[in-house]
């Protein structure tokens, strides 16, 4: 898009001289002003002060005349003339608007520092909550003894008592300044800082806020931690934080759990696995075994030949996935103890199985292979 001669923008001919460039800009400057409810516009406004940025500073204009706009387009385009046409770098990028329209009007007509918005949502509060593995696992209800801000009930959250209308700003939270500046007498609105806007003050503070209509209280919450919560899972209690100011929203409590680890069973994400150690004999020949769940016993076949490291899951026995009917798996790892303490008459017995022939298993006959 191409942009506007700047000229043009400040409705002025080629050889305007520097008041009357001056004047131009004063007049098209008042007319966008965002303040102006029936001809404000910002994106004029910021126009007219770039225009009025350039043909303002006479070695800007005269490099403006010579090259146009691609005197100041330092952007990604490149300037065709490069610093070799003995241009600064300036681009219109840099042009402080702000301290060009603060000259004239004595504030900033972009940002929005007024605190009129009298009241505010209370701070969000996060607490770290440990748990024992089973109450991660099945859910549980803990207390909460927290510190937080509640409305002064003193004075209501008002912060002082016998209101008065402000006198400074008549009651209207806005003061009006006059500014003097080169051009004229220039009229700017701000926030009053005697009432912070709001139009009222207090002929006396309440002594229990100090004026802030908060209060630090202790606050006991119970909440109701879902089951299958993990380590690092985060709840929002929305609502229950620390009041706001002015009657402002509350602000929200986020828990964070921590959970410790269980002797046991050892949990991942929604599943659990468990160690589950055999005899020798167990392995061998196969079992019936009773097996501890999180949640109960369960009997579960070893089959004959049971090899050290054999994992099995078993559905539906893991952590339930927080706030959903879900639950995870269970795995259990078979871990085949040999025994290093013997009586005499177990030494025998294994003695007696040495005389077998227990290595018809392939792994022995490849193994064998290559002893030399
Ligand atoms: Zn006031
Ligand atoms: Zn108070």
């Amino acid at each position: 898009m191409s942009k506007q001669d700047y000229y043009e923008t400040l409705g002025v001919d080629k050889n305007a001289s520097e008041d009357e460039i001056k004047s131009a800009f004063r007049k098209l400057a008042k007319k966008y002003h965002p303040d102006n409810k029936s001809t404000g516009d910002e994106k004029k406004f910021k126009e007219v002060g770039e225009a009025y940025a350039i043909l303002s500073d006479p070695q800007k204009k005269k490099q403006y005349d010579q090259f146009g706009h691609a005197a100041f387009d330092a952007g990604a385009g490149g300037n065709p003339y490069g610093n070799a046409g003995g241009f600064s770098g300036f681009s219109t990028e840099d042009i402080d608007l702000e301290s060009i329209f603060r000259d004239f009007f004595g504030g900033n007509p972009f940002g929005g520092s007024s605190s009129r918005s009298r009241s505010s949502r209370g701070e969000d509060t996060l607490v770290r909550i440990n748990l024992d593995f089973e109450e991660a696992i099945a859910g549980c209800k803990k207390s909460l003894n927290l510190t937080l801000n509640e409305t002064c009930k003193k004075c209501n959250g008002r912060g002082g008592f016998d209101e008065t209308t402000c006198k400074t700003c008549g009651g209207s939270g806005r003061v009006i300044t006059e500014q003097r500046s080169l051009f004229g007498v220039y009229q700017t609105q701000s926030v009053c800082r005697d009432c912070m806007g709001t139009g009222k003050v207090f002929k006396e503070t309440c002594s229990d806020c100090h004026g802030t209509g908060l209060v630090k209280e202790n606050k006991e919450i119970i909440v109701t931690v879902p089951a299958g919560v993990d380590s690092g899972y985060q709840l929002r209690i929305s609502g229950k934080g620390a009041a706001g100011k002015n009657g402002g929203p509350n602000g929200d409590i986020y828990l964070e759990f921590r959970v410790k680890e269980h002797e046991l069973f050892v949990r991942d994400a929604s599943d659990i696995y468990l160690e589950v150690p055999l005899t020798i004999t167990e392995a061998i020949l196969g079992c019936k075994k009773i097996v501890p769940t999180i949640y109960n016993n369960i009997e579960v076949d070893v089959a004959p030949g049971t090899q050290n490291g054999t994992k099995v899951k078993i559905k539906g026995k893991g952590v339930v996935i927080p706030n959903t009917s879900k639950k995870g798996d269970m795995y259990l790892i078979y871990h085949v103890v040999i025994p290093n303490k013997l009586s005499s008459k177990e030494k025998q017995l294994v003695k007696e199985l040495e005389e077998l022939d227990l290595e018809s298993a392939s792994e022995f006959k490849k193994f064998k292979k290559y002893v030399k």
